[in-house]
Formats: structure tokens, sequence, C-alpha cells
């Protein structure tokens, strides 16, 4: 089949990293007979540095011409780069925001894995990194106390501040549809997340989440308090698949499942449209302190790209043979800086474009 991907290589180590998914993606192409057509545009510092502005109308036009948008990161050293002498919205970051909200991307994906050969770095008790654990988040992303009616006034002579969390039952639907098809690919079980012994908006999120559930009989729904889901994240994570929740619950949880899972070279992310159309990213950022060394991890790029062959172009068979030629790498020894273990025998060092052509070979 024919695709085009639009890639943003960015700032930093993006370019860098971007390169090598877009090997392992010609690769794909080559092996599985698709064409994947690449057209690469400037985003973040470096579309400022030609055009005056983080993100042009001619980019976002390329974005949505695309089945699908692969980026690396953006943004520089704060304090040392000119690009944050800058008014706020003429910076890096505006430019990712404003990319974001034009495509319409509400549905934010951030897998946790923790692989065998990585446990050391996993921060949680060993007998329960042993039994490993793949956890899901699905955050919704527009919606929500970050995007709710807020102000700041003063009465009774002091000042008084007031953040509005809202959510329409069609943003809460069509999230719930996201988490239940993307459960429905791996292990069939959503973990709804919500504080519905308190507010009303998680109580409407129970009940549409209970709802749209019907349509999905072979994926088990469990609801649970966001206070006890952190928790359990930290005690057995490997009792999730799914977990999908609102806005600012997503953005703690995630971070707090990116920080067990312990390798940011290694996690990819996604943000979805309603349709397949989708952003795929890895969760860290553009490491302005190693960039141009070729000694970044490409590996949560690289599984970004197996997220948008999975979930943007339906190719699960060609994400799987990613996501096994990135464990099987791991499992032969071979590493970036970032998750070499010193003390551990038998393990070879990898420049970051090594690092793509050892998983490109393996792609069956
Ligand atoms: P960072 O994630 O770039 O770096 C944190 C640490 O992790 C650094 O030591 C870095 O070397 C390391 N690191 C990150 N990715 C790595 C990789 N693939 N391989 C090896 N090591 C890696 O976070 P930061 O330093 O706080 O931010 C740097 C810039 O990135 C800032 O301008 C920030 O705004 C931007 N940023 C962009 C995005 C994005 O584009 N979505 C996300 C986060 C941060």
């Amino acid at each position: 089949m024919n695709f085009k991907i639009t890639t943003i290589p960015g700032d930093g180590i993006g370019p860098e990293i971007v390169a090598e998914a877009r090997k392992v993606l010609e690769r794909v192409g080559e092996v599985y007979g698709h064409e994947f057509a690449f057209e690469e545009v400037l985003m973040g510092g470096c579309s400022i540095d030609a055009y005056g502005e983080p993100l042009t109308d001619e980019t976002i036009e390329k974005c949505k011409a695309a089945d699908a948008v692969l980026m690396g990161s953006i943004g520089g050293k704060v304090g040392q780069s000119s690009w944050y002498e800058l008014p706020p919205e003429k910076r890096p970051e505006a430019g990712l925001l404003k990319l974001r909200k034009s495509l319409g991307l509400f549905c934010n994906l951030r897998p946790a894995k923790l692989y065998p050969e990585l446990k050391k770095a996993c921060p949680l008790k060993e007998d329960i990194a042993e039994q490993g654990f793949d956890v899901m988040m699905v955050r919704e992303l527009t919606g929500g106390l970050y995007f709710g009616y807020r102000k700041t006034e003063t009465v009774d002579g002091e000042e008084v501040a007031t953040d509005t969390l809202t959510y329409r039952e069609s943003e809460i639907r069509r999230i719930a549809k996201k988490a239940f098809e993307i459960a429905e690919k791996r292990n069939r079980k959503v973990t709804s997340v919500d504080k519905a012994n308190v507010l009303d908006s998680s109580r409407l999120w129970r009940k549409i989440f209970a709802e749209e559930a019907k349509a999905y009989e072979n994926v088990t729904l469990e609801n649970a308090l966001v206070d006890s889901t952190a928790m359990q994240l930290i005690r057995n994570p490997g009792q999730f698949d799914v977990v999908a929740t609102e806005n600012m619950f997503g953005d703690i949880l995630s971070d707090e499942m990116a920080e067990i899972a312990g390798s940011l070279g290694m996690l990819p992310s996604a943000s979805l449209r309603e349709d397949s159309f989708g952003l795929y990213e890895p969760s860290g950022g553009s490491a302005p302190d190693i960039a141009g060394q070729n000694i970044a991890n490409p590996l949560a790029t690289i599984l970004s790209a197996a997220m948008l062959l999975r979930y943007s172009f339906n190719l699960g068979k060609e994400a799987d043979a990613i996501e096994n030629a990135v464990s099987e790498v791991l499992a032969q020894g071979f590493r970036t800086g970032d998750i070499m273990d010193k003390e551990e025998k038998g393990l070879t060092l990898l420049h970051t474009d090594e690092m793509g052509d050892k998983i490109a070979e393996l792609i069956k």
C-alpha cells in the first residue's frame, strides 16, 4: 500500500533520531511491499531561524495533507538559546501546541513497557520489576481543567483563583471509543480512571465509558479512582493494560508511568484525531546536551514509528516486526549510552546510526 508521512525532525537530537526511524520504516516498506512517501518540514527553533516563526501555515498544511506525522523533538536550552528571548507565542514550544490544536489531536497515547533487559533502570522493588509490565496510557488532551474557564479576582480583600473542569458527553465518548479500540489491539482490558466519588465530571465520564463499553463485548472495563491508580502503578503495574483518563489525571499518571519504565530514550508516544490520522513522537525532549554527537538513543522514535504503523495505517504485523526487532537488539546486548549498564558484562555500545542499522537489519 501507499502512505504519505510528513516528518518534523525539529531541533537538537531530533534530526538524528528521526533519520533512524525513517531508515527503519523504509526497510519495513521493502520487506512488506509498502511505499512510504516522506516529506520533511521545519518546526520549532529551526523554523524560527528560517522563517521567523516556530510554525508556518505551510507546515500545518503539509501535515494535514499526510496520512500521519512523525516528529523528533523541538526546543533548545532555555537561558542559552536566543529562541527563548522571544515572546512566549514565538518560542519553539508554541509551534507544537499550535500544531496539535490545528490537527485536532485529542487523544494522547503513552505506552510504558519494561523490557526484561532494562529492569535495573526500573525504580520499583525488584520483585515487582521482575514481573514486568506493559501499560498504555490513553489521555484526553483537549478538555478538562487545562482548557476550562479560569479567573483570578479579589474577593473581600484577598485574591481568589478559580479553574473549572468541564467535559462534554461527546468529548468523553470519542476518547472512550479510542480506548476500547486500542484495547482490542492489545490485551482487551480498559481501566477508566476518575474521581467519581467527588467530581461531577468524573461521574459523567464513568457513565459514558459504561455506555460505550457495550459496543466492545470482548473488552473488559474496570473503573478506578485516580488516587488508588497512582498507588497501584507502583505496587502492581502488571495488572493494567489500557489506562484511560481525563487531561490532568493523565498528565500526572503518564509521568509516573514514564518514571517506572526507567528509560526516557525508550518511550514513544502518539496523539490521535478521531479518524486514523496521528502525530507520533518520542516522549523525551531535544536533548541539546548531546545533540550532533550521534549518541542519542533512537529507539523511542523507532517505537513511535511502530505506533504510527499500528494506529494510523492499521499495519499490526509490520508494527510487531519493529517492536520485536527492538526487543531482539536489547537481548543481543546492544545499547546506546543512556541505557548502558557499565557493570553488566557482554554489552556493546552503539552510536545512534548503528542502532538504527541493527533494527533495520532485524526487520523480517
Ligand atoms: P530532554 O528530554 O531533552 O533531556 C533530559 C535528559 O535526557 C538529558 O540528559 C538528555 O540528554 C536525555 N535524553 C533525552 N532524550 C534522549 C535520547 N533519545 N537519548 C539519550 N538521552 C536522551 O529534556 P530537557 O533537557 O528538559 O529539554 C530540552 C529541550 O527539549 C527543551 O527545549 C524542552 O522544551 C524540549 N522538549 C521538547 C519536547 C517535544 O518536542 N515534545 C518534549 C520535552 C522537552
